[in-house]
């Protein structure tokens, strides 16, 4: 069964269609610019060439009507029909306490998304809007709901409870959620597959280092902990969002420079991170591996701030098995790697091997044999997991 992986954002539409039996992709593509001049779209049939068109996208529906029509083209289509597309993943940003796991997506289920539209403004309603187009346009095909923040539901209360008035959970459920989940299961369990070991008998912290950032602690099959928050705002520095700041931060500013709470927040989540402390340089870690001062000194901040929470959550799990790094960073940069792991975890036992640690594009163990912690690389596959958990619901 073709499963069709979709992934909305404000403006911008990523699709793939895996074949769930085989699990090989299909195609994959994007729709940029939506609602907004220049709408592009980007096709990619698996082995085919790559075919980009600038056609209008008034929204969301019209990038999907797209995309179906480029999947099932006469002559650079990988399908004949609609019919043969089984079912749709969307990839929702946030669940709230509603869902711990994917669901087939009902009228009740869109409703649930839309209370949480209050806790992910930018992410939910685009969801929303993705899975009426779909319907709109798939009449009959099952749709899934693939939460961002499910995995993390596991975490007991004293870790996702904040140290604020009680009042405020109870009246709007501000706590800890945790973004990144289908990313930090499907990595926790590749772990436990490298390791030979059973996933309920381990201590795994999964490090998702992208753009945007975040720490998972998986103790014996359950998320434990995680840096995310309320919203992906909290905990690593990432590539344009501050993580972790004294709050207090936000009053002293808007006093000094006399701006908005929302001024401030547009700040924190877009010109801070290792962009803000690179003043201005890059988000992009591979511009901030040039050598300069700038550069080196966001890197520093990075890998300190990471290495901290790896020692929060293995306090957090009284030990650890394995330490997985994924996404873009996570993947690609030995550098990182190894700054994290030899300037501050070499009280856990770790050695890296460094040839391994400098392999590119595979599941590896980049430490040496008698290591007393493993660390693994393991790329992740968000839509492979989004379209799994799909197919188990609907076949
Ligand atoms: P997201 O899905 O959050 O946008 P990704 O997981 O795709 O992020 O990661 C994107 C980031 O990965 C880029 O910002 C880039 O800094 C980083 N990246 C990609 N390749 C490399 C590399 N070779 N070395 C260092 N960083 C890299």
């Amino acid at each position: 069964m073709n499963i069709l992986v979709i992934n909305c954002g404000s403006s911008s539409l990523k699709f793939q269609l895996i074949d769930a039996e085989t699990e090989k992709l299909t195609a994959k593509g994007l729709c940029e610019r939506i609602g907004i001049d220049g709408s592009q779209i980007t096709f990619s049939p698996a082995g085919g060439e790559k075919i980009k068109k600038e056609v209008p996208m008034a929204d969301h529906k019209d990038a999907i009507r797209l995309v179906l029509e480029a999947l099932t083209d006469a002559d650079t289509g990988v399908v004949k029909s609609l019919e043969e597309i089984g079912a749709v993943g969307h990839r929702i940003v946030h669940g709230g306490e509603s869902f711990a796991k994917a669901t087939v997506i009902t009228p009740d289920v869109k409703a649930a998304i839309a209370e949480c539209c209050d806790l992910a403004p930018l992410h939910n309603p685009a969801n929303l809007i993705g899975i009426e187009a779909c319907e709109a346009l798939m009449p009959g095909v099952p749709m899934v709901a693939v939460f961002d923040t499910a995995f993390h539901q596991t975490m007991p209360e004293e870790a996702y409870l904040y140290a604020i008035p009680y009042r405020y959970y109870e009246k709007y459920k501000i706590r800890r959620y945790g973004f990144h989940g289908t990313s930090h299961d499907y990595v926790s369990h590749r772990a436990a597959d490298l390791l030979g070991k059973p996933y309920e008998e381990l201590k795994i912290i999964v490090c998702h280092l992208g753009n945007g950032a975040s720490v998972s602690a998986v103790k014996n099959g359950k998320c434990v902990d995680t840096s995310m928050g309320l919203t992906p705002l909290e905990g690593l520095i990432m590539g344009t969002r501050s993580g972790d700041i004294d709050p207090a931060i936000i009053e002293f500013i808007a006093n000094k420079e006399d701006k908005s709470i929302g001024e401030i927040m547009t700040i924190l989540n877009k010109e801070s991170g290792v962009l803000g402390i690179s003043d201005g340089l890059s988000s992009d870690f591979r511009d901030l591996e040039d050598g300069s001062v700038a550069g080196n000194r966001a890197l520093k901040a990075f890998a300190l701030r990471t290495a901290k929470y790896i020692g929060s959550y293995v306090a957090a799990m009284n030990g650890v098995d394995a330490i997985c790094f994924t996404a873009g960073v996570g993947e690609n940069s030995p550098e990182i790697r190894e700054e994290i792991c030899n300037e501050y975890l070499g009280y856990l036992g770790i050695t890296l091997d460094d040839e391994a640690n400098h392999k590119r594009g595979e599941e590896i163990d980049v430490t040496t044999a008698d290591s007393k912690t493993k660390v693994l690389v393991i790329p992740t596959n968000e839509e492979l997991a989004i379209a799994r958990q799909t197919y188990a619901l609907v076949k």
